[in-house]
């Protein structure tokens, strides 16, 4: 480990690029165990002390370190990151700093009897005396009945990463994405792993609107202390829905407050939202930039073979296995929300059971038949790359080239962008269009396109004619 004090210069010059590009937090978590092996002009090898920091960089932190890697040696080394578990630190992990009690502790949640409601209606698990809730957990949104794929990766790796580790991985973790996408059974899946391993920490979960509610009572009734006690002495605090603070001036200060309070105290905080901080309408500028300090991962609608296997998972778990071509044709038909296509599966099981015949084609058509929104035009990639194509005055077999030169690199980012945004396909097959490129090419595109459309008026405008031209 000595030689860990003696540092390299150029390893030095490749986490300061990194620090660069990556903020505080995830510098902290990614990056701070790299430890150089070896560098040459042709390989340089990194080492980290577990195979899963060495997946995330490679999956999600390759580009960022090649480039600072190639800027620190020049020319075009490979990288290579090997593990090594002797670089595991010994020091045992930091636990949260103990949260100071108040001088005269009033009576509270906790000490209600688990199952009794308490004056705002929140309950305590039977089960799990460490957890106070406004609903009951739903047994089945755990981390073993999610199915994950490429549009929910992220969040996915995000959720159980927090969930081993409390206010050491992402603090907080901001999930968003829109209706029916899995927000709810991520949030539920950490409350779930985290109670059976680790009864020590306290976990209060619910919803945005409670909290509101809760906040309004507690202001009419005066009795603002009980209620800041009880936000501000948990562990984990985890908020469903947080768009609900839009536009609720009082509850967004007040929510300020807990937060600060609770992330001062090395608590952990989990968030979701039907948009991204920046986009949750009137939401104070202080709480947009809190809300991005951990991670913000957003859930994107699942591709085709992610929702032939979230109908292969449902079926299965409840005793009633699809045959392929049923997965196959119900995946087809039912594209983006997956509660959507739950209801679509528990209404072909009903039909088989009461016509007391087992699942096939026929079952599901005719299951189905009313739920299918007909003629809704699907949007291609082919016919996006015609669009872009025609309108940037460029040839398709150009864009599809390893050609790098901006008036072809250009075009070929907006069909990537709009790829994302206009059909279902994952960033790999999106990246298997253009020659093959790899999916972190696809997400560099897509940022990048986004911010310009974020900036710019005319870009905008541009953007939204092409959109318009692409859906006919
Ligand atoms: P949201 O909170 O984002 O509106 P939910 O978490 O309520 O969505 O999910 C809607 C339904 O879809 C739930 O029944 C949930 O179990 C299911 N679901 C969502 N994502 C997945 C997934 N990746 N794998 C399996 N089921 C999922
Ligand atoms: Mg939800």
């Amino acid at each position: 480990m000595e030689e860990r004090q003696v540092p390299d210069p150029r390893f030095e010059s490749v986490l300061t690029s990194i620090r660069g590009e990556v903020n505080r937090q995830q510098f902290e978590t990614w990056f701070r165990e790299l430890y150089p092996v070896s560098f040459h002009t042709d390989l340089v090898r990194l080492a980290v002390p577990s195979v899963f920091l060495k997946d995330w960089l490679q999956n999600y932190y390759e580009d960022i370190l090649v480039n600072a890697i190639r800027q620190a040696v020049g020319g075009e080394p490979e990288l290579d990151i090997v593990v090594d578990e002797s670089l595991a630190t010994s020091a045992p992990a930091k636990t949260p700093e103990p949260v100071e009690e108040p001088q005269k502790p009033e009576p509270t949640t906790w000490t209600a009897m688990p199952g009794d409601p308490d004056e705002a209606g929140l309950r305590r698990n039977a089960r799990y005396p460490q957890f106070l809730s406004d609903v009951l957990l739903n047994d089945r949104y755990t981390f073993d009945h999610f199915v994950d794929g490429p549009s929910n990766k992220l969040p996915h790796a995000a959720a159980v990463a927090v969930s081993d580790q409390p206010a050491r991985a992402y603090n907080p973790l901001f999930l968003h994405g829109s209706v029916g996408l899995g927000k709810t059974h991520l949030l539920q899946a950490i409350c779930h792993s985290i109670l059976v391993r680790r009864k020590d920490l306290k976990i209060l979960y619910l919803s945005c609107e409670t909290f509101t509610n809760q906040f309004i009572a507690a202001v009419k009734s005066g009795n603002l202390r009980n209620f800041r006690y009880r936000y501000r002495h948990v562990d984990v605090l985890l908020i469903d829905d947080i768009n609900f603070l839009a536009k609720k001036e009082q509850t967004q200060e007040e929510f300020f407050h807990t937060f600060n309070a609770l992330y001062n105290s090395g608590s952990q905080i989990v968030l979701s939202s039907d948009s991204s901080p920046k986009d949750i309408p009137t939401l104070e500028e202080r709480l947009v930039s809190r809300f991005k300090w951990g991670l913000v991962a957003e859930i994107e609608p699942p591709c085709y073979e992610t929702r032939m296997l979230i109908v292969k998972h449902k079926a299965r778990v409840r005793n009633r296995p699809f045959p392929d071509d049923v997965c196959e044709w119900v995946a087809e038909r039912f594209s983006g929300n997956i509660r959507e296509l739950e209801g679509a599966i528990l209404k072909v099981i009903s039909v088989a059971d009461l016509q007391e015949r087992p699942v096939d084609l026929e079952i599901a058509r005719n299951a189905l038949r009313n739920l299918i929104t007909p003629n809704k035009k699907k949007v291609t990639v082919d016919r996006i790359i015609d669009v872009v194509t025609r309108y940037y005055d460029v040839k398709q077999t150009d864009l599809q080239s390893r050609k790098r030169s901006k008036s072809i690199a250009f075009p070929r980012q907006i069909c990537m962008f709009l790829a994302r945004r206009l059909t279902n396909h994952s960033l790999e097959e999106i990246g298997g269009y253009f020659g093959g490129r790899d999916h972190t090419t696809v997400i560099y595109a897509t940022e990048k396109i986004k911010k310009l459309y974020g900036g710019e008026r005319k870009f905008k405008e541009e953007v939204e004619t092409l959109v318009q031209d692409i859906q006919g």
